[in-house]
């Protein structure tokens, strides 16, 4: 009988050991489930962002994130670590250091109010995309986009200054650049200057002295809705590479040529009416460019504007998509405007060092300067650096005119059909 009881007792303190065991095991696992919502709110401290990369510094995002540490800060003081294995506190500490990190740049360091750098590297870093992207990487990218303006502004707001100024002076001494002066006044010393002044690069250039073959050529380009449909909105860009008459039909003709002024309508016209979409599939915009009178001059801005331009434009290439004849007398009113290509004659961008030390030039880079950014700012930073040059760095230095070889190239340079 004695020792039924006490097997009994045995028994039954074992449940009660058993059920503690569980109960402290639920204990902690709801407390470690706390640890990790406050580890997902201390993540959460970097929104709300302008873009999904771009944090929001405003002082109305900066008091909600102040409010959301504290928030995080009170729920893990709330939770009983002390007992944690090792592994578990470890844990608990990086939750704490981390929110002791926010709170530290958040209420004493406030990089917003005092780093002009912050802003500059924010907006700096969106170069940095991979092109060509789609789907996620660009979305993000469009956002990154979007988000410039709003960092630019709350920029501003917090006393960061936009100095405007241009080159003036540059200074050289015993055939080094020493420094730079500005419009404004103000000097800047360095050692290095790069010439990337676009339709200015010779202006620029004679500030040391240097005459660069270059000259600009006036382009202009229409924005032409197309609620048609005509173009496919995954056209890629189209080039007429014959010449052509321009489509009148008789009676136009023959108004046409009564007046000296309208006559040139009749003319041949050369080569190259090009045409791409622009923007997305909502988007029915597309853009129209010809050169069928080549300008060149002295880059004035704003630059002149030709309303016949629109026109003459649409009806060549409706030699290459007739169907945009349906245009000829109802188009929505066109958006026109224009630059300057700026060119060599042979029509290869310039890269490389002028003939004094630390001076460099980058331009010349015509009508394909977007799509050739990259590499043409890759191979000015090898020099710059002085890192190992590429093989096709010769065709593109300012030397290569001192060249006899390149000359007779030049000589007999044939039409490359180049836009
Ligand atoms: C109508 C048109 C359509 C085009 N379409 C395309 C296209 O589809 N794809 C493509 O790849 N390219 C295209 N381009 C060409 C492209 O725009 C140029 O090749 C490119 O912009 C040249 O870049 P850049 O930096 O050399 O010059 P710019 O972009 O002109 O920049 C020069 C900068 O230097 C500054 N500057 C000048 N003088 C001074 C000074 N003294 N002090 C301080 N700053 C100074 C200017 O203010 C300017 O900000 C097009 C051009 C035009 C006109």
């Amino acid at each position: 009988m004695r020792i039924r009881l006490r097997v009994i007792v045995l028994s039954i303190s074992t449940i009660s050991l058993w059920t503690s065991a569980l109960l402290a095991e639920s204990q902690f696992l709801s407390e470690s489930r706390q640890l990790e919502e406050v580890l997902d709110s201390v993540r959460s401290f970097r929104q709300p962002l302008l873009s999904k990369r771009r944090i929001d510094y405003s002082p109305r995002a900066v008091v909600e994130r102040l409010e959301n540490i504290s928030g995080a800060r009170r729920r893990l003081e709330a939770i009983r670590w002390h007992d944690w294995p090792i592994s578990q506190r470890i844990d608990y500490l990086l939750v704490r250091s981390e929110i002791d990190r926010a709170e530290f740049e958040y209420r004493i360091v406030r990089p917003w109010e005092r780093d002009p750098g912050l802003y500059v590297d924010m907006v700096r870093d969106v170069a940095f995309t991979e092109l060509p992207a789609s789907g996620k990487t660009l979305e993000n990218f469009r956002e990154d986009l979007r988000a410039i303006p709003l960092l630019l502004e709350q920029a501003r707001e917090m006393g960061v200054g936009l100095v405007s100024a241009r080159v003036t002076e540059v200074d050289v001494t015993s055939n080094r650049v020493k420094g730079i002066r500005f419009s404004n006044g103000r000097h800047v010393r360095t050692q290095h200057f790069v010439n990337a002044a676009g339709p200015y690069l010779n202006d620029v250039a004679r500030m040391l002295e240097v005459d660069l073959p270059v000259y600009n050529e006036l382009h202009l380009k229409v924005a032409f809705r197309d609620p048609k449909g005509v173009l496919p909105r995954n056209a890629p860009l189209l080039i007429w590479t014959d010449p052509q008459e321009l489509p009148w039909s008789k009676e136009e003709r023959d108004f046409l040529a009564e007046a000296e002024d309208t006559r040139w309508l009749l003319q041949d016209f050369p080569p190259g009416a090009h045409t791409r979409p622009e923007g997305g599939p909502e988007s029915d915009i597309i853009l129209f460019l010809w050169e069928f009178q080549e300008k060149i001059m002295e880059p004035v801005f704003p630059p002149p504007m030709d309303d016949q331009y629109p026109e003459v434009a649409l009806r060549g290439l409706a030699r290459m998509l007739p169907e945009l004849s349906g245009y000829f007398e109802r188009s929505l009113k066109p958006q026109l405007d224009g630059g300057y290509y700026t060119k060599t004659r042979e029509n290869r961008p310039l890269i490389g060092p002028l003939p004094f030390s630390g001076a460099y030039v980058i331009g010349a880079l015509s009508g394909f300067g977007l799509m050739t950014a990259c590499a043409a700012g890759e191979l000015l930073a090898a020099y710059i650096v002085g890192a190992d040059l590429p093989s096709y760095a010769p065709a593109f230095s300012l030397d290569r005119y001192q060249d006899p070889e390149y000359q007779k190239l030049l000589a007999n340079w044939p039409d490359s059909g180049q836009l």
